[in-house]
């Protein structure tokens, strides 16, 4: 009865084994060895309370945290063929990733959600560093290209959250060729007048690195987030220098002007809310008159916006103060508040607010005309 002792037995085993207490209820901090309770590790999201590390988290819990109140829809990712090119190293990797499926759950390294972040839809595609080093294959390329043409269907914003040793190897040319279709995948949502955002966790590093990654309308980082093409020990072997503390981190990145912002993974979901408000929301520059070409958003945003200018412009009127009001011009360049200031006094203000509501197609860029033309005058 060969097959109860060697197959039905250890079976059994295994099934009562799943019930028992976890092993390892503490796990170990790798940047200062805190031994640390799982559940608080858990409640600080994979943060450690010591020294503030971030430890690497799956694709499924980066979706919770991203989304509000986490709830999200995944979205099915196309099949791909398993192994095109029959490779085999130490072992087949058709069984590499037959085990990376049963460990993680999921079919590949990626997982595309779509849902709101502080209201705003967006569409997030995770990479699972846990599977297989959340190495960018067919299946990843597939997912991010799935991840943009959704962003557009939806009329949403793609952030794209990499956390990526690379290309993998296994599947050789073809998944070099997964570099130019995110980069062109990211460019289709980026033509819709989309925003793309490129969240980079650690380690966002070789291929994926080396497309989409860098493409972000806006660049944010994890505190202490590995980010670079190749690693620091290769570059030192090559050009035999030692190269400076905190090399290829998030912080020395955000210094030499490679990210927008470094953001801890506590804040992200609020920080994600402001940013998409302001790239889908901007505050119009003066009172909005209805053209047909006028957006719903910039329509509903008329009533509250339409009080600021005037406001403004009373209160500087009233001091009668050039200098002021000049510099007042000069930030006015994005929002374009209190744009009649220069002028002093309501009615002048109110002049002006007609003359830029008369050009809505660039309220922007009328503001910094105007702005311009009162440094001029101010002279
Ligand atoms: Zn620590």
């Amino acid at each position: 009865m060969n097959w109860i002792t060697n197959y039905v037995r250890p079976k059994i085993r295994s099934l009562m084994a799943k019930q028992d207490v976890p092993e390892n209820l503490w796990e170990k901090c790798p940047s200062c060895s805190q031994m640390i309770f799982h559940r608080e590790l858990e409640a600080n999201h994979q943060v450690c309370a010591n020294c503030g590390h971030h430890m690497r988290i799956g694709a499924k819990k980066r979706l919770e945290l991203l989304f509000d109140e986490g709830r999200f829809k995944l979205e099915k990712l196309p099949d791909t063929p398993a192994d095109p090119l029959k490779f085999r190293d130490r072992e087949r990797y058709t069984d590499r990733l037959k085990r990376a499926r049963a460990s993680s759950g999921a079919q590949d390294a990626i997982q595309v959600a779509e849902g709101t972040i502080g209201g705003q839809m967006a569409v997030v595609a995770a990479f699972d560093f846990g599977f297989m080093g959340g190495s960018m294959g067919i299946a990843v390329g597939n997912g991010l290209v799935r991840a943009a043409e959704l962003a557009v269907e939806r009329d949403a914003a793609f952030i794209a959250v990499p956390s990526s040793g690379g290309a993998r190897m296994q599947e050789g040319v073809l998944s070099l060729m997964q570099l130019p279709r995110t980069v062109i995948a990211v460019q289709m949502v980026k033509d819709a007048g989309l925003p793309f955002i490129a969240l980079l966790t650690d380690p966002t590093t070789g291929g994926v690195s080396a497309s989409f990654a860098m493409l972000g309308d806006i660049q944010i980082s994890e505190p202490g987030a590995v980010i670079g093409f190749a690693g620091a020990r290769v570059i030192e072997e090559t050009i035999r220098e030692t190269l400076p503390s905190g090399f290829q981190r998030a912080e020395y990145l955000l210094e030499h002007g490679m990210l927008d912002m470094v953001v801890a993974r506590k804040d992200l979901h609020e920080t994600l809310s402001r940013v998409l408000k302001l790239l889908r929301e901007p505050a119009p520059a003066g009172d909005v008159v209805n053209l047909p070409s006028a957006k719903a958003p910039a329509a509903k945003a008329e009533p509250e916006k339409a009080k600021a200018p005037s406001e403004k412009g009373k209160a500087s009127g009233g001091a009668g103060n050039g200098g002021n009001a000049k510099s007042q011009g000069t930030r006015a360049g994005a929002p374009g508040a209190g744009n009649g200031d220069a002028h002093g006094g309501a009615s002048g203000a109110g002049n002006d607010k007609a003359e830029t509501a008369g050009v809505p197609a660039n309220p922007g860029k009328a503001a910094a005309q105007k702005a311009q033309a009162e440094r001029e005058h101010g002279k």
